[in-house]
């Protein structure tokens, strides 16, 4: 019943709760905390690795992606980085969120957030996560697929539902077509079958892969979606919310990438779903939000120094974070990630005194490094620490305790400004 679903959820957001963040001092940033607890763990001879969340990055983020993309409604991708402050920060600022699961589900309904704000966003959902979603009035779902209909027709008759299309996503650095999306040439049929089953289709989404390199990809999608509007009129449905998904760029340095691609999505819009439709548009932004907001700082737990055929040294470095903690999707960037080194040098190392590294992450196994290549770093020991910016998506919330090494802690943060406007969180 609805009050059982409430308390249930009220149980979940306890146990969730979250600790109250580090207000920072006037003036003090979330680097300097960084560097504060460094020498802290240091000097207690637990150098235990450990994340930043600086929150008010939050709400510049939002800022420019408002902008930038004025007519897009965020629904933040909770799978990005689920930390419970992240959730209060950016439900305060208004936005809505795309949950995958009934665990996520119940991580923002129990934060207090309205149903309504809330969309199921994974076209294959067990049909127990589907009956959580109707008893909790949940309305809005994706799928791709019949079979997927026929549950919904039986668990969630109610629902609205949004058909997600397959998008060419080869470009991206984590192509989500091979797994999701129904092909444009099968949304004729599926529209129809949603209508014979009685269900309500309201509208269209896609994925253009996630940390997207091509803007046009947006606009081909958005066209695409554009037929499937089309078709949906044609079979029946009353068609009016249009989903662009996530895949925008998070880190520093893809600002122009980004603005780039809204001015894509900006010209496609205006082409393909004018103000005048009354179209709603809204997206699923991961990395874009969560990306710059944690800073990891990891430390260097054994090493060894070995030469390569042609007699150069060359360096591995093992790491108490690796490929199993918070760097399980770095591996498959193509350029490494250079991090900042926390060491006093007499003076600057010139380029010369570089060494190859590999950087290997605690476990006994021997895939988990944390980049496919080397990376160029001076010589360092055990006990020192490295600083790697840009790590708040995909990290934390992809972290397993594998060979029995903890998640790493994360420190938040905020400006006092940022605490107050939250008020007294319930
Ligand atoms: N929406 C869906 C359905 C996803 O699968 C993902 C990521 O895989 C996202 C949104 C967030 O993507 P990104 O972090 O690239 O913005």
């Amino acid at each position: 019943t609805p009050s059982e679903v409430k308390k249930d959820l009220l149980g979940v957001a306890e146990r969730l709760w979250p600790s109250e963040p580090i207000t920072l001092g006037p003036g003090a940033s979330a680097w300097q905390l960084v560097l504060k607890k460094i020498k802290e763990l240091s000097i207690s001879g637990r150098q235990d690795a450990f994340m930043v969340a600086d929150l008010d990055v939050l709400v510049s983020r939002h800022r420019t992606f408002l902008q930038a993309l004025p007519r897009v409604q965020p629904f933040y991708a909770v799978k990005c980085n689920s930390n419970p402050w992240v959730l209060l920060v950016l439900s305060a600022l208004g936005t809505g969120f795309d949950c995958a699961s009934q665990g996520e589900l119940e991580q923002v309904l129990g934060l207090g957030v309205a149903p309504s704000r809330v969309i199921f966003a994974n076209p294959c959902k067990a049909v127990s996560h589907i009956q959580f979603a109707a008893r909790c009035g949940m309305q809005l779902l994706t799928f791709d697929s019949e079979e997927e209909l026929i549950k919904l027709a039986r668990y969630h008759p109610r629902a609205r539902l949004v058909l997600r299309i397959q998008t060419r996503d080869s470009q991206s650095t984590f192509p989500l077509h091979t797994k999701f999306g129904a092909h444009l040439e099968a949304c004729g049929h599926l529209l129809q079958v949603a209508r014979e089953l009685g269900l309500a289709v309201v509208g269209a989404s896609f994925h253009v892969g996630s940390d997207c390199h091509t803007p046009e990809s947006y606009r081909q999608a958005i066209a695409d979606c554009h037929s499937v509007f089309e078709m949906g009129c044609k079979a029946g449905h009353h068609m009016s919310l249009l989903d662009l998904g996530g895949g925008f760029p998070g880190v520093k340095g893809s600002e122009a990438k980004f603005e780039e691609m809204s001015r894509v999505i900006n010209t496609a819009l205006a082409q393909y779903f004018p103000e005048e439709t009354g179209i709603k548009v809204i997206a699923e932004p991961g990395r874009f939000y969560a990306g710059s907001v944690c800073t990891a700082a990891v430390n260097i737990i054994a090493k060894k120094s070995s030469l390569d055929p042609g007699g150069h040294r060359k360096l591995a470095y093992y790491l108490n974070e690796g490929h199993y903690g918070v760097f399980r999707l770095f591996l498959r960037d193509s350029v490494p990630r250079i991090p900042i080194v926390v060491k006093e040098f007499p003076s600057e190392p010139p380029p010369s005194l570089l060494f190859p590294c590999t950087l290997y992450g605690p476990t006994c196994d021997a895939f988990d490094r944390l980049f496919s290549t080397e990376v160029q770093l001076p010589e360092l020991d055990v006990g020192d620490w490295l600083i790697f910016p840009d790590m708040g998506a995909y990290s934390s919330s992809m972290s397993s305790t594998f060979n029995g090494f903890p998640i790493s802690t994360v420190y938040d943060a905020m400006s006092p400004q940022l605490r107050s406007l939250l008020g007294t969180v319930p």
